[in-house]
């Protein structure tokens, strides 16, 4: 008898440090998985390490392993994206490669989705090992997206989670450039459920998210799920104008009814200021949108695959 298919996607860039134990680790948790056939879909994110060549070693001896090879670094959101496409399972599971989503923690998430769950995302209840800073913008980048955003985006949750082969295809559909996994499958709707869960610890490396890609990732969020940065630079533009408007209107009594107009200089230049300051704050959001909407007219595809590996005759897997 055939066994539905589970797809576990692992996006990896520069993990040589953990791929191995992530391999027996999620090796081990698929034996458990009886019932269930496992294909573990190894993103490499053009790593410049070891990382492919411990891969392929597995491959070679492993049926269960695909390995869908960039041909450089895309990021983690768009390497997400490409092993959802290289998924053929009726169910997909996101997770990181370096072990601080527990694969244990996926038995519970497929016995929500036995349940009818479309949607089984885990909500990190602990963080232990990363830094304060870390902890303290993750935490207000969640509620200032939640605010900001069209749809609720649960709060506290990364993209380790379990996805139907409904939402999968969902996603697949969705064509934008600028990719906020978790955000978009918020959108897809469907019955989703949280699961909460004790981050890990990395197991071993460090972060793959510096400081420059966390903002690329928290303003992909915001843009894409939010036009009310927009609405606010009105707001900010009309406030700066009424408040101008009392200068104008100072400087205009200075010069009818006094002879002190010469002074004045400092509220001047603080007008000049402010404006400019504002203008430029709210032209770069503008700009911000209109580099988005350029992206997205140029229609380059999302990513470049330099090597599929463990699917049949190695070429791009095919849907029945
Ligand atoms: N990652 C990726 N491409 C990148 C950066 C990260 O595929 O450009 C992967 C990384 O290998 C890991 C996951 O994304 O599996 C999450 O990255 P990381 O653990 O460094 O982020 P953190 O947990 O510190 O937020
Ligand atoms: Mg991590």
């Amino acid at each position: 008898m055939k066994h539905p298919l589970l797809s576990i996607v692992v996006p990896c860039y520069n993990e040589e440090e953990v791929i191995q134990e992530t391999i027996k680790r999620l090796n081990a948790f698929s034996a458990t998985l009886t019932d269930l056939d496992v294909e573990l879909i190894f993103v490499d994110d053009g790593s410049r390490d070891g990382t492919r060549a411990l891969l392929k070693a597995e491959a070679a001896s492993n049926a269960n392993v695909r390995i869908v090879g960039f041909a450089r670094n895309f990021g983690h959101q768009i390497a997400v994206s490409a092993g959802i496409d290289a998924a053929r399972g009726d169910a997909v599971v996101l997770i990181d490669a370096d072990l601080q989503d527990p694969p244990e923690v996926v038995s519970e998430m497929i016995a929500k989705w036995r349940e009818g769950y479309d949607v089984v995302y885990g909500v990190r209840t602990e963080r232990p090992g990363e830094t304060a800073f870390k902890r303290a913008t993750a935490r207000s980048f969640y509620r200032l997206l939640n605010k900001l955003s069209d749809v609720p985006i649960p709060l506290d949750t990364g993209d380790f989670r379990l996805m139907s082969r409904n939402v999968v295809d969902v996603i697949r559909a969705m064509p934008e450039r600028d990719r906020f996994v978790r955000g978009m499958v918020s959108w897809a709707g469907f019955k989703q459920t949280a699961l909460p869960y004790r981050r890990a610890e990395r197991f071993a490396g460090e972060t793959k998210y510096p400081l420059r890609k966390m903002l690329k990732f928290a303003t992909d969020g915001i843009m894409s799920f939010s036009s009310k940065p927009l609405q606010m630079s009105i707001g900010l533009g009309m406030a700066a104008a009424s408040l101008s408007l009392f200068g104008i209107l100072y400087a205009l009594f200075l010069r009818v009814f006094t002879n002190v107009w010469v002074e004045g200089w400092t509220a001047l230049m603080i007008a000049v200021l402010f404006i400019g300051g504002v203008q430029l704050v709210c032209v770069g959001i503008l700009g911000e949108y209109i580099g988005r909407i350029y992206s997205e007219v140029k229609r380059r595809p999302l990513y470049v695959v330099q090597e599929y590996i463990g699917y049949p005759g190695d070429h791009a897997p095919q849907f029945s």
